[in-house]
């Protein structure tokens, strides 16, 4: 048994025996005796924690009740006493649990880990601990197994569920060459799967460590409270000296140091965050900590990025339009040279290339990428440039008024169109398909009604595109042709504006804006480090639905925080008035202390359950 729980026992019989004999009208030396004993076993460790904060020169809540229970013990008070300090520590014990319950959120993630993985080795299959398994190391994953490593599929086809990663349990479809992340469940298929990370390198490592790290970082509500007890305290302890010299009675300052006890104050804010964080992760909403979520409560506007964001991240490759050049080289050359290339555009176009030529392309040379314009890279001793018009503009290319001509039809579609050069000879057009998501046209819907008034994009893709896009989702505005730079500016006129500003994107290449926003929100970052290090609230899950649940769960828990600030600021100064009213002694007014502790973490705790109506 806990050893808390033993001590809120053991004074609790104390107690009894005290009143049982009280009403057996035995000696009244039993009663006090048994009061007594009740108030040292329930106090001691009280006093022994207030004794050592003292030593660092901090002025405790339980230096006040310390002090109370011994004052009482003094005037004779000695049922006063014990209950003061049963109340406290039982109350304490009901705290030390249900925090536990809201930290739990993050133990049942962990639980998630994998422990074991298989292996072959010396042409043996093994069972090994997963943080063993060695990287390009071969694991096997048999149906209803937990993937124990990240890596990518080599051999097999299954359904895996990746809930542990980005929070939704609809199974994702893996087949050779996808990526697979540990902690995720294998349904029905066989896998062998290539080692590329371990242990605590691994995306969902990263995700247990970061929400520890999280609920550890504290929140400016909560830096507040902590300065404020800091003076409240020992402020508690005057004021029982000063109403003491004034009135005499030493039970009346006793009454004050306990009903002056700002417990449910301190707990007020960290409760909530942590039952916050904990509610986002379940549900792969990774937030950074307590200042980001309290933070992104205030958000009233957000801004997309468009590839990959607002755009599904499976872009197309949809015609290839040549000048003089055969389409399989053209694509070729495209390919291999946007080999480095992260870009939606460039996997688009990768993509097409492996399904047409069934070849492998290598890295090229002197590759190198303009964020927000295209790439250069060298192929066979051809300079190979892909992009839009600026970068071509910027280089001096022309670009001819057939091509140019083409060019519009196509954009006129909707389409992304990026240019082809090779040794500053343009040779073709590839249009890339990349429509809205699907589910992108209810987002403005469910921004509005979590509380966001202006929705936007900001966008590298030209004007036509982004015109196109912004009606069909009926956004409330844009901003086309931007560079990183520009975004950035972009994001901080609508500050200037007096918005408090989300930029959500895929982390890649809009860091800059990330940043500069408010909060910076990175989405469908499994996998992807770098986005998770830079955005201050991580969606793992590549879904635009869990942006509104985000939002949503940082104002429930900033309203969260501040009912139970409003609620413990109210309980303080009604039982300072009751002590003032001669209503409230020692053991109600610790009762009514200990209760409203409890109220407000329940009412944290209701954080957990949240989810978007
Ligand atoms: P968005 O802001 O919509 O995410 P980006 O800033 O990523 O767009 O890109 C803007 C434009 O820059 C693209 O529409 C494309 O024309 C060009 N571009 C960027 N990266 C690449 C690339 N790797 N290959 C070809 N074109 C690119
Ligand atoms: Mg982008």
């Amino acid at each position: 048994m806990k050893k808390k729980l033993k001590i809120v026992m053991i004074s609790g019989i104390l107690i009894a025996i005290g009143w049982l004999s009280n009403l057996l009208n035995f000696d009244p030396l039993i009663f006090n005796t048994a009061m007594v004993a009740a108030a040292i076993v329930a106090g001691y460790q009280v006093a022994i924690s207030a004794y050592n904060t003292l030593k660092m020169k901090v002025i405790s809540i339980n230096l006040l009740v310390t002090i109370a229970a011994v004052g009482a013990v003094i005037i004779g008070e000695y049922w006063e006493a014990a209950a003061v300090t049963f109340l406290f520590a039982f109350g304490s014990y009901l705290e030390s649990r249900t925090v536990g319950k809201a930290r739990d959120a993050i133990r049942d993630l962990m639980d998630l880990a994998p422990n074991l993985a298989a292996v072959i080795r010396d042409g043996e299959e093994k069972e090994i601990a997963a943080e063993e398994v060695e990287i390009e190391e071969v694991v096997i994953v048999r149906p209803g197994e937990k993937i124990p490593v990240d890596g990518t599929v080599i051999k097999g086809k299954s359904e895996v569920n990746q809930a542990a990663i980005t929070g939704e349990s609809i199974p994702v479809s893996k087949e050779t060459g996808d990526e697979v992340f540990s902690g995720t469940i294998n349904k029905n298929g066989y896998l062998e799967i290539k080692t590329e990370r371990v242990g605590d390198d691994t995306t969902f490592g990263k995700i247990i460590e970061l929400v520890e790290e999280a609920q550890e970082e504290k929140a400016p509500t909560q830096k507040l409270m902590e300065r404020f007890s800091k003076y409240y305290t020992p402020g508690i302890i005057l004021l029982a000296l000063i109403s003491y010299f004034i009135s005499g009675s030493v039970r009346l300052s006793l009454t004050l140091l306990v009903i002056g006890c700002p417990g449910a104050l301190v707990i007020s804010t960290p409760i909530s965050i942590v039952a916050g964080i904990g509610n986002g992760a379940k549900n792969g909403i990774l937030i950074k900590g307590g200042e980001y979520l309290e933070k992104s409560g205030e958000i009233d506007m957000v801004a997309f990025d468009k590839t990959g964001t607002l755009s599904k991240g499976e872009a197309e490759v949809d015609q290839i339009i040549t000048y003089n050049k055969d389409k399989a080289e053209v694509l070729r050359l495209a390919a291999a040279a946007e080999f480095n290339s992260e870009h939606h555009l460039a996997r688009a176009i990768k993509k097409k290339a492996e399904k047409m030529l069934e070849t492998e392309f290598n890295s090229p040379i002197n590759f190198e990428s303009q964020t927000g314009k295209g790439i250069t890279a060298q192929i066979d001793g051809k300079e190979i440039m892909i992009g839009n018009s600026r970068l071509f503009n910027e280089q001096g290319i022309e670009i001819k008024p057939e091509i140019e001509e083409q060019k519009n039809i196509l954009e006129e579609q909707g389409k992304t169109v990026v240019i082809v050069a090779e040794n500053k000879q343009i040779i073709a057009l590839i249009s890339i398909a990349d429509r809205p998501r699907e589910n992108a046209y209810q987002i403005v819907e469910k921004l509005k009604q979590v509380g966001i008034k202006k929705v936007v994009m900001l966008t590298g893709d030209n004007k036509k595109i982004a015109e196109s896009v912004a009606s069909e989702l009926k956004l409330d505005g844009y901003k086309a042709e931007l560079l990183p730079e520009d975004k950035v500016k972009a994001v901080e006129e609508y500050q200037e504006e007096g918005y408090k500003v989300a930029m959500v994107g895929d982390g890649i290449n809009d860091t800059p804006s990330l940043v500069t926003a408010d909060i910076g929100i990175a989405m469908g970052a499994a996998g992807t480090d770098a986005a998770i290090d830079t955005a201050d609230i991580t969606l793992m899950a590549d879904n635009l639905n869990k942006l509104p649940y985000a939002i949503g769960l940082s104002k429930a828990a900033n309203r969260n925080i501040k009912q139970n600030v409003v609620f413990a600021v109210l309980i303080v100064f009604a039982l300072l008035a009751g002590v003032l009213g001669q209503k409230v002694f020692l053991a109600s007014g610790m009762l009514v202390h200990e209760l409203s502790v409890l109220i407000v973490i329940f009412n944290a705790m209701r954080l957990l359950r949240y989810d978007i109506a």
